[in-house]
C-alpha cells in the first residue's frame, strides 16, 4: 500500500492544531486542535471528516507531548491512527527559517540545530515549533519529518529590499534583514490566483494581501516574491488585530527615555496592545464594521487608519512590480469583510483598480474576481490554505526524497 497521508502540526506556545490529509484528492480526513497546553484547563476539539463527528474532551494536558498522544488516541478511534502504514510523513509550520532555509526540509538532527540556532529571531514561535517536531519524532521516529518555514517564499527577495538601511557591519553580526512571514499563505495565494486568471505564475505579477489578525502583503513577480512588509519579525507593516506595524522607530527611544517604560513593555504595547485593539478597544474587523455603521467615531477612524496603510503598500508594491495583474484578499478579513476591498482600491482608478459592487458583496468558498468585467487589473478574493500547502510541500519532498533512495 502506498502511503498517502500527511499530518501538518503547527504548534504554537500553548497550542497545537493538526489535520490530516490525504494527498491523492488533497482531502481533510481529519482536523482539531489543543487549546491551552499547559494550563488545567486545556482543551481539545477533534473532528473526523470521514464520519462528520466532532468530539471535544477537556483536562489538564501537561505539555506539548501529552498533547500530540492526545491527538494520535483521537485519530486512532477513528482509525486514521498514527502509526497507521499509510502516513507518508509529518510536516511542520515552522515560522522562522532566516535566511538559510530557502525550501522546506526533511527534518536532521543538523535541520533541527539550525532552527535551535534561529530561536533569539523568533523566540516565541521557534520553541514551540521545535517541540512539537522532537515530540513527533519520538512517537514515529521512522517517518520523515518535514519543516516548511514560513519565511522560505520570502527568500527570493533581492538585497535591496531585504536590506534595512542601517549600519551593515551591525546588521550582519545580529542578522537584521527583512525575513517576512505568512509566506506558505503568500506562495499558496500567489499560485492560485495565476490559476483563477488561466496563466502560469511565472507570468503573472500579483499584490497579495493576507489580511487575518495578523497581517502582511506581497509583491510576487512572476511566481518569486521581490518584496513582503513584514520584517526582522512579523511587527512591521500594515496594521494588524493587535500589532502596530510601521511606527518610527524612534518611538520605541521616546517611550524608553520619556516614558520610562522598560523595552518588555514596550514590547507588549506594539505587538499586544496596538493596531486594532490598541485604536478602537475591539481587532475583529465584524465588530468594527458594525460599530461603524452605528456611526462610532472611534471605529471610524480604526478603519480609516487600517485602509489608509493597507493602500501605501497596495501603491508601493504596485510601483516596486511595474505591471500588476492581479491583487489577492485572503484570509480572515481579506476573504470576508467586503467594505476592506472596496475601501482599499477606493480612488484608484486610474491605475486600473477597482471592484464591481455586486460581485464584491457576493459571498462565495472558492476563489473569485470581484473587479468589474474587462479591468485592468484583476482583483480577487483567493481562499488561503496554509495546511493544504504544508502537506502539499511535504508530500512532494517525501516523494522525491524516495525517488532518490
Ligand atoms: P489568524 O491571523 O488568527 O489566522 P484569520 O485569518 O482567521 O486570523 O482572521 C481572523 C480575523 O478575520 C478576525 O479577527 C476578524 O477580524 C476577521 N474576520 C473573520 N470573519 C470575518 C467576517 N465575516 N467579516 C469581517 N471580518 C472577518
Amino acid at each position: 500500500m502506498t502511503a498517502t497521508r500527511v499530518l501538518v502540526l503547527n504548534s504554537g506556545s500553548s497550542s497545537l492544531k493538526y489535520q490530516l490529509l490525504d494527498m491523492r484528492d488533497s482531502s481533510r480526513l481529519a482536523t482539531g486542535i489543543v487549546e491551552r497546553i499547559g494550563e488545567r484547563t486545556s482543551r481539545l476539539r477533534h473532528t473526523a471528516l470521514t464520519t462528520g463527528e466532532t468530539r471535544e474532551t477537556s483536562g489538564p494536558v501537561a505539555d506539548h507531548a501529552a498533547a500530540l498522544k492526545a491527538v494520535a488516541e483521537e485519530l486512532g478511534r477513528d482509525g486514521l491512527g498514527m502509526d497507521s502504514p499509510e502516513l507518508a510523513a509529518i510536516g511542520h509550520r515552522v515560522v522562522h527559517g532566516g535566511s538559510s532555509f530557502t525550501e522546506p526540509e526533511i527534518v536532521d538532527d543538523a535541520v533541527l540545530a539550525e532552527i535551535e540556532r534561529l530561536v533569539p529571531l523568533a523566540p516565541l514561535h521557534n520553541p514551540a515549533n521545535l517541540t512539537g517536531i522532537r515530540t513527533a519524532r519520538s512517537l514515529r521516529p521512522d517517518l520523515p519529518q518535514v519543516a516548511v518555514f514560513d519565511t522560505a517564499f520570502h527568500t527570493t527577495m533581492p538585497e535591496s529590499a531585504a536590506r534595512y538601511a542601517i549600519d551593515v557591519s551591525t546588521a550582519d553580526e545580529y542578522r537584521i534583514r527583512r525575513y517576512g512571514f505568512h509566506g506558505t499563505s503568500h506562495a499558496y495565494v500567489s499560485r492560485e490566483t495565476a490559476k483563477l486568471l488561466g496563466r502560469a505564475p511565472e507570468d503573472v505579477n500579483v499584490i497579495v494581501l493576507h489580511l487575518g489578525n495578523g497581517a502582511s502583503a506581497s509583491a510576487v513577480r512572476g511566481g518569486r516574491c521581490v518584496d513582503t512588509s513584514m520584517g526582522l519579525t512579523p511587527l512591521e507593516g500594515l496594521v494588524m488585530g493587535t500589532r502596530s506595524g510601521d511606527v518610527d522607530p524612534a518611538v520605541i527611544f521616546h517611550l524608553t527615555r520619556v516614558g520610562g517604560m522598560s523595552t518588555d513593555e514596550i514590547d507588549t504595547l506594539l505587538n499586544k496592545k496596538s493596531g486594532l485593539i490598541g485604536l478602537c478597544g475591539d481587532n475583529d474587523m465584524r465588530e468594527i464594521r458594525s460599530r461603524v455603521d452605528e456611526g462610532d467615531e472611534q471605529a471610524r477612524l480604526a478603519f480609516d487608519i487600517y485602509i489608509h496603510r493597507l493602500k501605501k503598500y497596495i501603491g508601493a508594491y504596485y510601483a516596486v512590480l511595474g505591471r500588476v495583474d492581479a491583487i489577492a484578499f485572503t484570509a480572515g478579513v481579506g476573504e470576508n469583510a467586503a467594505a476592506v476591498r472596496e475601501a482599499a482600491v477606493a480612488g484608484l482608478e486610474g491605475l486600473g483598480l477597482a471592484v464591481d459592487a455586486g460581485l464584491n458583496a457576493a459571498r462565495g468558498d472558492g476563489a473569485r474576481i470581484v473587479s468589474p468585467e474587462g479591468a485592468r487589473v484583476t482583483v480577487a478574493v483567493v481562499p488561503t490554505d496554509e495546511e493544504l500547502e504544508i502537506a502539499t510541500q511535504t508530500y512532494a519532498l517525501v516523494g522525491a526524497s524516495h525517488d532518490l533512495t
